[in-house]
């Protein structure tokens, strides 16, 4: 029917991304896992190839009135280079397109390519190619980046398996909360002109907002350690929805504890005082580029100690669902759409 029209909120993100990925089907042998994961994976001899993009648009991911151009740069990089470690892989190459209007002199894209260059020697990538165009719309970024990983330690979303232990890297929630902090400071700025933004309490979780790194040292030292995840996301959506993608895409459920969330003290404090729930951050926030992944039981021993490796809770089979035992002790079913707030009984 020609005329039918559906709304892409009735699908959702992911449901548009499903429908896009049924028309197509794999014609190379070569392409191992196409849509699905954090990258694609690409037979090239000894080694897998990895591929993945990321995009960046003015007024949806970013707001030029308190991001600074060279923190865009490095966040656009770091953001791409999150979803290689993701697989637990190394970056190699990207390649960045800009559509910039004439809003921007040329001393704002060099700031622009500051930040990246910043980025390509922090994450130690190559910057091989790209594409530059006219915008009418504000700027937008898009990178692609390749990276490698040997085949034996390629991790995917969908191997998780009952009794594991689910891990998560560094604190989440403070991307969130910095995002919070810098909107009311641009709607009082607006207000009244002649304020100073009041940042310096705020310093953390402003910086994890504009310029996150991802965790390439956590992999590292996974190698080091000889573990190998056996299910890995990178959690740029919140923990909710992106610990979802690995059950279900590995058909198990998971328990979480809601003690054992890893949150700044920073974070804890600004949500208090913006009412919010900090579980809510860490659940649905968002932007954090922190890892999630699994482990097998008798690898808990070589991880145990990590200062910034945090036991979260375990995985399950999939009937249990994919619940939060409260500090209460109330077991709550998290939402697919993230953490439902009002279900906390
Ligand atoms: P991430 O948050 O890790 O970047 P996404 O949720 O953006 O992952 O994407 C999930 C999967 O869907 C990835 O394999 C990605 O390449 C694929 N994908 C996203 N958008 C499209 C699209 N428009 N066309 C084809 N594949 C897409
Ligand atoms: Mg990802």
């Amino acid at each position: 029917m020609a005329d039918k029209r559906t709304e892409i909120s009735e699908l959702g993100e992911f449901g548009l991304i499903r429908r896009i990925k049924s028309n197509f089907s794999i014609k190379n042998a070569s392409t191992v896992l196409g849509i699905d994961d954090d990258a694609a994976v690409i037979e090239a001899g000894d080694k897998y190839l990895l591929v993945s993009t990321d995009m960046l648009l003015e007024g949806v991911h970013f707001d030029l009135a308190f991001t600074p151009l060279k923190h865009l740069g490095y966040k656009a990089v770091a953001v791409n280079v999150s979803d290689i470690a993701a697989m637990n892989g190394y970056p190699k190459q990207l390649t960045v397109s800009i559509g910039v209007s004439n809003r921007f002199s040329v001393e704002a894209v060099d700031a622009l390519y500051d930040g990246i260059k910043m980025a390509c020697e922090a994450y130690e990538v190559d910057l091989v190619g790209g594409d530059t165009t006219a915008s009418v719309s504000g700027l937008v970024i898009s990178v692609t980046i390749l990276g490698e990983v040997d085949k034996d330690k390629l991790v995917k979303r969908n191997s998780a398996k009952k009794k594991e232990i689910i891990c998560v890297t560094g604190d989440l929630g403070a991307a969130y909360m910095g995002l919070q902090v810098l909107e009311r400071e641009k709607q009082v700025f607006l207000e009244n002109p002649d304020m100073q933004p009041q940042l310096e309490n705020y310093s953390i979780i402003v910086g994890r907002q504009l310029k996150p790194e991802a965790r390439m040292d956590i992999i590292h030292e996974l190698k080091d350690k000889g573990i190998v995840p056996t299910s890995m996301i990178d959690i740029s959506d919140g923990l909710a929805s992106d610990l979802f993608h690995i059950c279900n895409q590995s058909g198990v459920g998971a328990t979480l504890y809601e003690d054992k969330l890893p949150i700044d003290e920073q974070t804890y404090q600004t949500a208090g005082s913006f009412k919010i729930d900090p579980v809510t951050c860490v659940m649905n926030g968002g932007e954090d580029y922190e890892l999630l992944f699994t482990i097998k039981q008798e690898d808990f021993e070589k991880l145990k100690n990590h200062p910034d490796i945090h036991f979260i809770g375990y995985i399950q089979v999939q009937d249990k669902g994919i619940n939060l035992v409260t500090k209460a002790e109330n077991v709550v079913p998290l939402q697919a759409q993230g953490w439902d707030h009002f279900h906390k009984s």
